[in-house]
C-alpha cells in the first residue's frame, strides 16, 4: 500500500487512523456480523453511532444547549436553499460576496425573497474579506450571510461580521473543526463534511433552536424543513448512515488529539511553514492578503502558466497529488485540512524550493 500527500480541497484527506479503523470494521461491526452500510438507521448499534456522534461533535465544540445539531444529506449546496425557505419570514436578507460559494448561496436565496450584496470582495478576485465592522445591514433583514472559510480563493474572516444584532448564518465547510468557534454567535454554522470531517454528500447544520419553526416559505418540501429533521433527531428517513459513523470516527480523532484548540496549534504551525516558504520565495507567491489567509487552503501562482503546470505534474509525479488551482483562478493551491500530516506541508515546502532553484 501506498498513500501520496493529498492537497485535494475536497472530497478531501481524511486521517489514515479513521480508515485503517473503519476498514477493520467493514464486514463485522463490533460483533453485529454486517458492516454500518448494512445496518438498519432504526438498529440499537446505529443508534449509538449517531448518538455518540453527536455528543462528541457537541464536546469538541460546545455547542450550547439551545443549539440542535442536524446530521443531512444535500451537501453544503443544499443550505443554499434551504435557509432562505426556513429564515425568510420578512423575505430579506443580507448576504457578504466573498468567493463562488458565497455567490451561489446569495444567487439561490435571491429566488426566494430580496437579497442585498451588502459587502463583496469580488474587485479584487476575492483576495481578500471586506471591512465588516459597519456595514448597511437591512433594518429587516432576516438574517446576514457569510461564507467564513473561502476555499476556492484561501481567504478566512479573522473576526466575524457586525451584524447589528441581525441573526448570523455561516457556511463553515472548509474550516469546520478546525479551530474553536463560539456557537452562540451563530443562528446557523453549516458544512458540508468532505472537505475535514468526512465522506461527500453530507451536511452538519447547527441551529439555535428559535429558528427551527413551521413558519418556512409555502411550498418547502418536508425534506428541507428544519423542524422536520429537528423533531427526529436527523432520523426522519434514512440518514446518510456510513458518512455519520465516519464522522463520528473524526470526532473521536479529534477528541484523542487534544480538541479544537490543540488542533489550531498544529494547523497554524502547519500552515506558517508553507506562507513563510511563500514569503521568502522569489518564484512562488501566495494570492491572498496576508491578514486574510486561510489556515486550510493555501493558493499560490509562479506569475507564469506554463511554469504552473509544470510544477502540478512534476508534484504529482514526485507523490503530492491534487495542487492544481481551482479552475476559476488557475495557479495552485495546497489544501492543509486537519488531516494532512505536517510533514506533508513539510515535504511539500522542500520540493518546491527543489522547484525553485532548478527552474529560475
Ligand atoms: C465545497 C464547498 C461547498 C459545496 O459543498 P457541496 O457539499 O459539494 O455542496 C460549499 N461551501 C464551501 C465553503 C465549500 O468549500
Amino acid at each position: 500500500m501506498s498513500r501520496v500527500y493529498n492537497f485535494s480541497a475536497g472530497p478531501a484527506v481524511l486521517p489514515e487512523e479513521v480508515l485503517q479503523s473503519a476498514a477493520d470494521e467493514m464486514l463485522d461491526y463490533k460483533g453485529t456480523g454486517m458492516s454500518v452500510m448494512e445496518m438498519s438507521h432504526r438498529s440499537k448499534a446505529f443508534e449509538e453511532i449517531i448518538e455518540t456522534a453527536e455528543a462528541d461533535l457537541r464536546e469538541l465544540m460546545n455547542i450550547p444547549d439551545n443549539y440542535k445539531v442536524l446530521f443531512l444529506q444535500g451537501g453544503a449546496s443544499q443550505q443554499f436553499a434551504m435557509i432562505p425557505m426556513n429564515l425568510m419570514k420578512n423575505k430579506v436578507a443580507d448576504y457578504i460576496v466573498t468567493g463562488q460559494w458565497a455567490k451561489k448561496a446569495y444567487q439561490e436565496a435571491s429566488k426566494y425573497g430580496k437579497v442585498n450584496k451588502i459587502a463583496s470582495s469580488e474587485d479584487q478576485t476575492f483576495s481578500y474579506i471586506p471591512d465588516c465592522s459597519d456595514l448597511p445591514i437591512s433594518e429587516d433583514a432576516d438574517y446576514v450571510y457569510i461564507c467564513e472559510n473561502n476555499t476556492i480563493y484561501g481567504t478566512k474572516y479573522k473576526e466575524l461580521p457586525n451584524t447589528k444584532g441581525k441573526t448570523l448564518v455561516a457556511d463553515v465547510s472548509s474550516c469546520f473543526l478546525s479551530e474553536p468557534i463560539d456557537v452562540s454567535k451563530y443562528g446557523i454554522v453549516y458544512g458540508g463534511v468532505q472537505k475535514n470531517i468526512g465522506p461527500a454528500g453530507m451536511v452538519i447544520v447547527i441551529i439555535r433552536e428559535d429558528l427551527i419553526t413551521e413558519d418556512v416559505l409555502p411550498g418547502t418540501p418536508t425534506m428541507l424543513t428544519y423542524k422536520t429533521h429537528a423533531d427526529a433527531k436527523s432520523l426522519y428517513n434514512t440518514p446518510p448512515a456510513y458518512g455519520i459513523y465516519i464522522c463520528g470516527k473524526v470526532f473521536q480523532w479529534l477528541k484523542k488529539l487534544g480538541g479544537l484548540e490543540k488542533m489550531k496549534e498544529i494547523n497554524e504551525a502547519k500552515a506558517k511553514i508553507l506562507y513563510d516558504y511563500l514569503d521568502e520565495s522569489k518564484l512562488f507567491k501566495g494570492t491572498v492578503v496576508k491578514k486574510d489567509r486561510s489556515l486550510m487552503n493555501v493558493p499560490f501562482v509562479t506569475g507564469d502558466k506554463d511554469l504552473d503546470a509544470k510544477f502540478v505534474a512534476e508534484a504529482k509525479a514526485a507523490g503530492f497529488e491534487n495542487l492544481k488551482g481551482h479552475r476559476s483562478v488557475g495557479g495552485m493551491r495546497a489544501s492543509i485540512y486537519n488531516a494532512m500530516p505536517t510533514e506533508g506541508v513539510k515535504a511539500l515546502v522542500e520540493f518546491m524550493k527543489k522547484f525553485e532553484e532548478e527552474n529560475m
